[in-house]
């Protein structure tokens, strides 16, 4: 009997010797959430190597493909087909397959694996059964560097593969299999990208954005819901922290030499996302930032900006140029969303020569004219907590 399935490989998880099967679980987990209904309970199972998606008739193939494509912690997978160990039913299925190709393809390429050794035939055996057995039919030629077909076959304990293509996954790891962290997501173009990055590597992300109406729109909060939509292809549900930054902002500006504000603004974000990070048991903050984009990104302002946050700072871009970035956000579809015109709380008062070496004895004199603590504490109480989940995206 031959069964069609998708066989989904692991790549960097093989890494992970005994947790290995407590992150298989977790993808697998992901995989079935975010494969709804296109297959049934018992569709997705795995062995030692790999998991296995039995596909029917009335299977959606290609909207399973595009959805497993952006599965964190699958490094590649492929559609097979599994025959029983018998070397005779093995060569009549590669040989019917190729012949009704053979319109497309003059040329291929057997390759063979073994991993279970009790077949009685060696790889290479194989590999000459099969391409005898096509090469008789005086249609097709080996070419052993660029063929139009490879017939990849693997003998496994279970069965013999066969499959002809494999389609690249996202890689990384499952996500949530690294922990969760906080993420600072502001409008602009870096910091989608950055929480996409993240996310693809395993983490479990929850948001915190700093509004300042009626300095920032209320679009702002609009689109950033509209980039969460996108990121809950790659996490299914998503909190995102809403934190009134008005009164901070105006104490700021109000208290502050210009040219120290931005240092400043950027301690009180970094302050409150602290505490929330610590209220979520997040195990990082993350931002979007990129060494020597801007004045608050240079070595010294990123010292005196997080001086004091005892929590891990992970900046995915701080060494990718911003043409890179824009790729990404282009690949990954939130670069028209965030080049939309917004007014961003760090955008509204932007001073003409900001710092770009900061020093902490300024900011402590400046950050002294005023109560930051109490404002703090009233901020945080005010937090709006909203959950975007992926079902109401399909309403
Ligand atoms: P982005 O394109 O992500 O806005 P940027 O190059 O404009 O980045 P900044 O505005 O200096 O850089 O912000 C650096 C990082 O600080 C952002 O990537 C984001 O992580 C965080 N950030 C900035 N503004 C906000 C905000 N209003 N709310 C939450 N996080 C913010
Ligand atoms: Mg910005």
């Amino acid at each position: 009997m031959i069964k069609k399935q998708i066989m989904i490989r692991y790549g960097e998880l093989n890494t992970k010797g005994k947790n290995k099967i407590d992150f298989v679980r977790m993808l697998e987990k992901n995989i079935r959430h975010s494969l709804g209904n296109l297959i049934n309970i018992n569709d997705l199972y795995h062995t030692h190597d790999h998991s296995y998606i039995n596909l029917d008739d009335n299977s959606n193939i290609n909207e399973i493909i595009e959805i497993l494509k952006n599965i964190s912690g699958i490094h590649s997978f492929s559609i097979v087909y599994k025959l029983d160990a018998d070397i005779d039913k093995l060569s009549d299925f590669c040989l019917d397959y190729i012949l009704k190709v053979k319109d497309k393809v003059k040329t291929f390429k057997v390759n063979c694996k073994r991993s279970d050794k009790r077949f009685p035939m060696h790889s290479i055996d194989i590999i000459k059964i099969i391409a005898t057995k096509i090469l008789k039919q005086d249609l097709f030629k080996v070419d052993v560097h660029n063929p139009g077909l490879f017939i990849n076959i693997e003998v496994h304990q279970d069965g013999i593969v066969v499959y002809f293509n494999s389609i690249r996954g996202s890689g990384g790891y499952p996500l949530g299999s690294l922990g969760n962290a906080l993420m600072l997501l502001s409008g602009g173009i870096d910091s989608p990208v950055a929480s996409f990055l993240l996310m693809k590597r395993g983490l479990k992300l929850d948001f915190i954005h700093f509004a300042s109406p009626p300095y920032t729109q209320e679009g702002v909060i609009d689109k950033i819901k509209e980039l969460l939509d996108i990121l809950n292809i790659y996490q299914d549900k998503i909190y995102l922290h809403i934190v009134p930054f008005t009164k901070i902002q105006e104490t700021i500006y109000k208290n502050t030499d210009v040219s120290y504000a931005i240092t400043i603004l950027r301690r009180m974000m970094f302050k409150i996302s602290k505490i929330v990070a610590d209220k979520i048991h997040a195990k990082a903050i993350c931002t979007g930032e990129s060494i020597g984009q801007v004045a608050s990104q240079t070595l010294e302002s990123m010292n005196t900006i997080t001086d004091g946050i005892n929590l891990t700072i992970l900046r995915p871009l701080s060494v990718v140029d911003k043409q890179d970035i824009i790729e990404i956000a282009k690949k990954i579809k939130t670069y028209e969303i965030s080049i939309r015109p917004y007014e961003d709380c760090c955008t509204i008062f932007k001073p003409k020569n900001p710092k770009t070496a900061p020093k902490l004895e300024e900011v402590l004199k400046y950050e002294a004219k005023a109560d930051y603590e109490t404002l703090i504490k009233e901020a945080v109480e005010n937090i709006n907590t909203i959950i975007i989940k992926k079902s109401e995206l399909n309403i």
